[in-house]
């Protein structure tokens, strides 16, 4: 399993996490799969209805809301971003909600420092997904 991702949206990422920080940045990402490979092709930021700097929330009518505008356009919701200041690893809240999305992948996003990571849960089990900047 591979993530494919533009350099224009590891960009992207990293100016949302910045510009959001302390708050944790959200949003939700689509694109295609095929086989083992999925590809980004649409990084939508969404609010942060907790306005937390540990946790974040998405409202659920905006999340809706781009899910129909976005898959009218034939994309598929591949996963969710959101950023930690440091250690762009899952916190003890994100692997609760990663259980309840098991095929999404979890992108992760650190701005302090300038890493992102992939995760997705399979089988149960955390496994990160290696990200392929092009
Ligand atoms: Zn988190």
């Amino acid at each position: 399993m591979i993530v494919r991702l533009s350099r224009n949206y590891i960009n992207l990422l990293l100016e949302e996490a910045r510009r959001k920080y302390p708050i944790e940045a959200c949003g939700v990402l689509f694109g295609s799969i095929s086989g083992d490979e999925i590809r980004v092709k649409e990084i939508v930021p969404l609010r942060n209805v907790l306005k937390s700097e540990a946790m974040f929330q998405i409202d659920p009518e905006e999340f809706l809301r781009v899910l129909v505008e976005y898959e009218g356009k034939g994309l598929q919701h591949i996963g969710f971003f959101h950023s930690h200041p440091r250690y762009a690893s899952p916190s003890i809240i994100d692997l609760k909600y990663m259980g309840l999305w098991p095929e999404s992948i979890w992108i992760i996003v650190s701005h302090l420092e300038s890493r992102i990571t992939a995760y997705r849960i399979i089988n149960g089990r955390i496994e990160e997904v290696s990200i392929s900047i092009e």
